[in-house]
């Protein structure tokens, strides 16, 4: 039986589309979209599902097993209600502005209403080319697909927003790379992610409009946006805007909050990629940290400037919003309205900040003085090269009567740095135990919050190359070890501790490991 989704497409309804119906590149004058069709592959297989995801879409297991919605998700077939499309954005990449940008390899299938009345977008990720492929094939390697797969999966549990992956289909079709952009193209399998999420809106869809002067489309788009995407949103006709604004700031603040607490460098925070919901999405050359360095970055784009690094993150997400207050100005009477929004992500970055990190540490609330605290122990795991999920870990053990080195132990990569900085480390942890002492803390409460906001598992970046490289080999099966291991990431699970090493010695400077391409 075809499985039935119930979609309700609104932002082909309520938004103009383009005129022309052909696929090739094109600049997309007045339109939201552009109409295309999926290419279809030679021979679909699944690699693997996220069934949280069937289950919010209402799709059962008589629905995954259908041939019809795999032929579906492979972009073979179109299945009842499905109106594909692709839409239209700009966007500053590296701090230039690069003009149309558009879904180059994204397509979007349409819009779900679950029976709980929720509402996602659809969209299949390497499906061909569309109108805003500019030279490039619109499709998308095994790898990178993976990545994308296990990650926004990863993310989703340990609590960051995120877009959503429903599944992962091989397209049995070659597609050509060249990974380190060296001349040495290679044939790579291909895939396409099936990726969900209420909206897939970019800051970057209202700078394009800006940057043409329509206006009145811009209007019209934030009109729409706010209307489908933000219902909650409570505002006088002449605040809605900068109140609208204001939430973005927010969503966005709380979102990088989250990465800074577990780790996680986007690698590629052009305004293309940035969410309009403040959900983490375009998962490319990302990666998470491991050895705690505010200066990493896994993209070796970025290898020059480190636009991108970890350290950056939050104060390139305020840039980003910026020039998101560039493109809403001219809709506004008095532009200065915006600013309150940039303010507003200021304080609620800092006051989600302090909590998060109260929470790892175990603190019951943050205090003042405890950022002297957190700047000492980033700065001796820096210089020690000390991993910064396993410290977090560790902490948790601690003997506040007799607080010892050992709990750190494993979180050290090199020996000489260890014995180096022990006494730094000991004085260090003296100072967290008196800390923790005047907190005055049940200590099973303080080890039950602790252990809540430090994972133990991370899509560690060599755990990811690991299952790239069994499923180029044709073995599926470390791809849903992972998924299962990364459904709990806080929690211990017996017989698993493999996925929670810190990385092993071969990954240190390995491609795919510790510096990733923008090539996918
Ligand atoms: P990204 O760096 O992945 O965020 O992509 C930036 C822009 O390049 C977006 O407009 C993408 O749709 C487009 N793009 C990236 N890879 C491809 C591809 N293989 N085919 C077509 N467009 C692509
Ligand atoms: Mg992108």
């Amino acid at each position: 039986m075809t499985p039935s989704l119930n979609f309700d497409n609104r932002f082909l309804r309520e938004l103009p589309g383009d005129t022309d119906n052909r696929q090739h590149p094109r600049q997309v004058i007045g339109a939201c979209w552009s109409p295309v069709h999926p290419t279809p592959v030679a021979s679909p297989q699944l690699i693997a599902y996220a069934h949280e995801v069937a289950d919010a879409l209402d799709l059962d297991a008589s629905a995954l097993a259908a041939p019809e919605l795999l032929e579906a998700l492979a972009g073979n077939r179109l299945l009842p209600g499905m109106q594909p499309y692709a839409t239209c954005y700009g966007g500053h990449q590296f701090g230039q502005w690069a003009g149309q940008l558009g879904d180059g390899r994204a397509i979007m299938l349409g819009e779900v209403l679950n029976r709980s009345g929720q509402r996602f977008e659809l969209q299949l990720k390497g499906a061909g080319p569309t109108p805003y492929s500019r030279r490039a094939d619109g499709r998308a390697v095994l790898r990178s697909s993976i990545r994308e797969f296990l990650c926004s999966e990863a993310m989703h549990h340990l609590g960051v927003p995120t877009t959503r992956a429903l599944s992962l289909v091989g397209t049995g079709e070659s597609v050509l790379r060249d990974m380190f952009y060296d001349g040495n193209p290679v044939a790579e399998p291909g895939a396409v992610v099936c990726r969900v999420a209420p909206s897939f809106t970019r800051f970057g869809h209202f700078e394009l409009l800006a940057a043409r002067g329509d206006q009145a489309l811009l209007q019209r788009f934030v009109d729409f946006t706010i209307t489908r995407d933000f219902p909650a949103l409570q505002a006088t006709a002449e605040q809605r805007i900068a109140t609208w604004f204001l939430d973005i700031c927010e969503r966005t603040a709380e979102m990088v909050v989250h990465w800074m607490r577990v780790g996680f460098v986007h690698g590629v925070m052009n305004t293309d990629n940035m969410s309009i919901l403040g959900l983490t999405i375009d998962y490319g050359p990302y990666g998470w940290v491991d050895n705690f360095d505010p200066g990493w970055t896994p993209n070796t784009t970025d290898a020059a400037g480190r636009r991108y690094c970890f350290g950056r993150q939050p104060e390139i997400a305020r840039w980003n919003l910026e020039r998101l207050t560039d493109a809403l100005s001219g809709l506004l009477p008095a532009p200065e309205a915006l600013q309150a929004g940039l303010k507003h992500y200021d304080a609620v970055y800092a006051q989600a900040f302090n909590r998060a990190f109260a929470e790892k540490f175990g603190f019951r609330t943050w205090r003042e003085d405890d950022a002297d605290l957190l700047d000492a122990a980033f700065e001796l795991m820096r210089r020690a090269e000390v991993d910064m999920t396993l410290f977090f870990c560790g902490l948790a053990q601690i003997d506040l009567n007799d607080p010892h080195i050992e709990i750190l132990q494993d979180a050290f990569y090199r020996d000489d740095l260890r014995h180096r900085f022990s006494g730094e480390f000991s004085r260090w942890l003296k100072r967290y135990a008196a800390r923790l002492q005047q907190d005055a803390a049940p200590v099973p409460e303080r080890i039950a919050r602790m252990q809540r906001s430090n994972p133990r598992f991370v899509l560690r970046n060599y755990l990811a190359q690991q299952a790239i490289e069994a499923a180029e080999q044709g073995d599926f099966g470390p791809i849903k070890q992972l998924l299962e291991v990364l459904r709990q990431p806080y929690t211990e699970q017996a017989g698993r501790d493999s996925f929670s090493a810190k990385r092993p010695d071969w990954a240190r400077h390995k491609a795919g490991c510790s510096m990733l391409s923008c090539s996918s």
